[in-house]
């Protein structure tokens, strides 16, 4: 016990300081404390969710951003790529597709498109919710005011996914531009989760910068936040951004990473990402055996999805949604899980974390 306090505190569900954090990465490469923590991970993951894991259709819905992230292929700077949007037809196209899918969720991700006013935005929003009552709509559309995010909550989005990037100042400033800032995407965080969202926080698992100091500034924040569902996948480089020539994340990092989280908030819905899969021909299973129980196959139309390029070599970018969620299907059920039909939302019976006696 002595000598490995902060396991102890992260599994017996204490607050966790800073330097616990730091502790627990020392762990990283001791296989002993490795299958502790998985073990404890896929014991929550069962408790709350059994073996079911949750599918989310995610439309990719404009690829024109005003931002410039560093890190991101589709950053309004970048002059290569072909821009898109799709219209609000277009978009029921694909929900009505999704849904004989059997989606539950759909999730409508872009760039910050200034197109979408938030007026087009809170009628895209009704008319899916008024078609599709029995299915959760979450937004992932960036950094609005508090006034945006509550004409959306009101017309009917149910969760929000904004990933903070990294909760570190210097760290975020080396992958954004001057003009954005982390206080303010903390202070979205917090907007959403005071309207009643189901949020979404995370970070990208090695992005240029990162140290394990950074990554423990996330988990603290992640403890504090306390957000429903956490986005973690590795960073990809991109070539036409300023990170083409640096490393991607790592795999066995963004699986460790899974592990922690799960246990630090042992309710929270984590998706094995479509970068986990992209870096590794297993790596979404992998994802699941670490911990997750979502994942996202792609719902927007063939002819767009090549233009979402968040980075290079992106997966099923190639298939109809229903071959993805066959493929997918098989690799769920093959490594142990179920792929099952319903909204998913976080397990109510503990949104903080809490202790498991006995
Ligand atoms: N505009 C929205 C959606 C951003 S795209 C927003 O600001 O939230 C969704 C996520 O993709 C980002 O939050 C980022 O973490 C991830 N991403 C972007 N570029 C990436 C890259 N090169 N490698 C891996 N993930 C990336």
């Amino acid at each position: 016990m002595s000598n490995k306090n902060a396991v102890d505190k992260l599994i017996s569900h204490q607050t966790m300081a800073r330097e616990d954090f730091i502790e627990l990465f020392g762990y990283y490469q001791n296989q002993e404390v490795r299958k502790l923590l998985t073990g404890e991970a896929l014991r929550l993951r069962k408790q709350y969710y059994g073996n079911k894991v949750f599918t989310r259709g995610l439309i990719e819905f404009t690829n024109y951003c005003k931002n410039n992230c560093y890190y991101c292929g589709i950053r309004g700077a970048n002059s290569h790529i072909i821009r898109y949007r799709l219209s609000q037809e277009e978009i029921l196209t694909c929900c009505q597709e999704g849904y004989r899918l059997g989606f539950r969720t759909f999730v409508l991700q872009g760039g910050e498109d200034p197109f979408y006013t938030d007026e087009r935005m809170a009628a895209i929003i009704r008319e899916i919710k008024q078609c599709y009552p029995d299915c959760a709509l979450t937004l992932s559309i960036g950094e609005k005011s508090r006034e945006s995010y509550r004409l959306f909550r009101k017309a009917g989005a149910d969760r929000y996914l904004l990933r903070h990037e990294t909760a570190d100042e210097v760290h975020y400033r080396l992958l954004h531009p001057d003009n954005m800032r982390l206080e303010n995407r903390k202070r979205c965080l917090w907007d959403l989760k005071a309207l009643g969202y189901q949020v979404g926080a995370g970070m990208m698992v090695g992005s240029p910068g990162q140290s394990i100091r950074t990554l423990a500034e996330d988990l603290l924040f992640l403890q504090e936040l306390k957000p429903q569902m956490v986005g973690l996948g590795p960073f990809i480089p991109h070539h036409d951004t300023c990170f083409a020539g640096e490393p991607a994340g790592s795999v066995e990092l963004t699986l460790f990473l899974l592990t922690l989280v799960r246990i630090l908030l042992p309710t929270v819905l984590l998706p094995a990402t479509t970068a986990l899969g992209t870096l590794d021909p297993g790596g979404r299973e992998k994802g699941l055996m670490a911990g997750a129980n979502v994942v996202m196959p792609n719902l927007s139309p063939l002819k767009n999805r090549k233009q979402y390029e968040l980075y290079d070599h992106k997966i099923c970018t190639g298939e109809e949604a229903a071959e993805c969620l066959g493929c997918l299907d098989q690799r769920v059920n093959a490594a142990g899980f179920t792929l099952v039909s319903e909204r998913g939302d976080a397990s109510h019976t503990q949104t903080s974390r809490c202790i498991v006696s006995e």
